[in-house]
């Protein structure tokens, strides 16, 4: 079986541009698949602090990561990060609370956007960078994005400067928008909230670990309703990252429980997200930001999630058949950058794991691709259930 396809460029709905385009002057190890090369690459690096990203060893020896140079490595996650003496004391005066807390599970999921923010302030961003990683981006076949944890006004106006603002929403968290001045705020158009972790860390709120983990709630159900209040507030969008079952329970509860008025709601994620709830939230409005790639995990996690709750991961076919979610409506897909572009995306969506995850290639486009009047196009073949000869046209 063999077709050629042609589908629009991508809107990634969910993407770190500040962070991505800052870890594009990294060492990227996630094509490394040896413990002792990685090791090897990073015994290279200069005297200043290095920040690595890719890495992918759940586990790892305290001894090596202390002989290599300053270092500050996050994981495929984005969620758990190392760092070694070195590197803690090249950077213990200026962010002395990242530094005293990184290798705290539950303070790193507390303060993610912290250190999120951290990497783009490490490895400064200029407008050529804004340039070159948005034409990454295009060679990825994606055309613009929400970025969903933009870590200053300043940082917009360099994407401004760049030229680049058209293809861009930004999104902040509720600290960074608090600290951004109120004239300046209609740059942004919402704001993101995180209520647990990530499945590979064991910190996104599932039920399932083999390992008995409960994962992180990082927000109390009290603090969501003021956190969603001061968004109501304030007239914005709110993104609210939710992976597992427990934490959507959180924000249906506290949505039930208060009428907000708040224009768009989006669960960022809802990988696990059951049919019950997922009626509710469909019922409430709310929008599901969702990702293909992850679809993946149901295999990648089976060591670590049993089999009933891996069954649930990505449901395309419940959302849409069952509660009735229309992609590009209500159900919008992005990539988190894990990775980035329209191949992995393809891969997992048309030919995932369970064919509870399959979306058909009509749904992909509804949900995923620009409407932005551009003559380029992604170009594809499918020849037995695989994608080739994937390239950008012009049209
Ligand atoms: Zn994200």
């Amino acid at each position: 079986m063999e077709s050629l396809e042609q589908i629009p460029l991508l809107h990634d709905h969910h993407n770190h541009l500040a962070f991505y385009t800052a870890m594009h002057k990294s060492i990227d190890l996630s094509k490394v698949k040896d413990y002792k090369k990685a090791l090897c690459l990073m015994q290279k690096l200069g005297k200043g602090i290095n920040i690595v990203t890719g890495w992918h060893f759940y586990s790892y020896i305290k001894e090596d990561i202390e002989k290599l140079p300053p270092v500050l490595i996050c994981d495929t996650t984005l969620h758990s990060f190392i760092m070694n003496s070195k590197g803690k004391e090249k950077l213990e005066n200026r962010f002395p609370e990242i530094v005293e807390n990184i290798e705290n599970p539950e303070w790193v999921e507390n303060n993610l956007p912290e250190i999120l923010k951290l990497i783009p302030c490490i490895n400064k961003i200029t407008r050529n960078d804004i340039k070159e990683f948005f034409n990454k981006l295009e060679d990825d076949f994606i055309y613009s994005i929400d970025d969903m944890l933009t870590p200053s006004v300043d940082f917009i106006k360099t994407v401004e400067e760049a030229g680049f603002s058209e293809r861009c929403n930004f999104w902040m968290d509720i600290k960074t928008y608090k600290n951004t001045p109120e004239k300046l705020r209609n740059k942004v158009i919402g704001i993101k909230l995180f209520l647990d972790g990530a499945v590979g860390t064991e910190t996104a709120a599932i039920t399932g670990y083999k390992s008995g983990s409960k994962g992180i709630k990082v927000s109390t159900k009290e603090n969501l309703k003021n956190n969603l209040s001061y968004i109501e507030s304030q007239n914005k969008a709110a993104a609210v990252h939710a992976i597992g079952d427990k934490a959507i329970d959180d924000i249906i509860s506290v949505l039930e429980d208060n009428n907000f008025s708040i224009s768009l709601i989006r669960l960022e994620h809802a990988t696990y997200i059951t049919k019950s709830q997922a009626v509710k939230c469909k019922k409430m409005g709310i929008k599901l930001c969702m990702q293909p790639n992850f679809s993946i995990d149901a295999k990648l996690f089976d060591g670590k999630v049993k089999k009933e709750c891996l069954k649930r991961n990505n449901s395309f076919r419940m959302l849409i058949d069952e509660v009735g979610y229309i992609p590009g409506e209500d159900l919008l897909f992005g990539s988190d950058g894990m990775p980035h572009g329209a191949e992995a995306a393809l891969e997992n969506a048309l030919f995932p794991i369970y064919q509870n995850q399959k979306l058909k290639l009509t749904e992909f486009v509804k949900g995923y691709c620009t409407d932005a009047e551009i003559n380029k196009k992604i170009s594809f073949k499918i020849i037995n259930n695989k994608i080739t000869n994937i390239k950008k046209i012009i049209i």
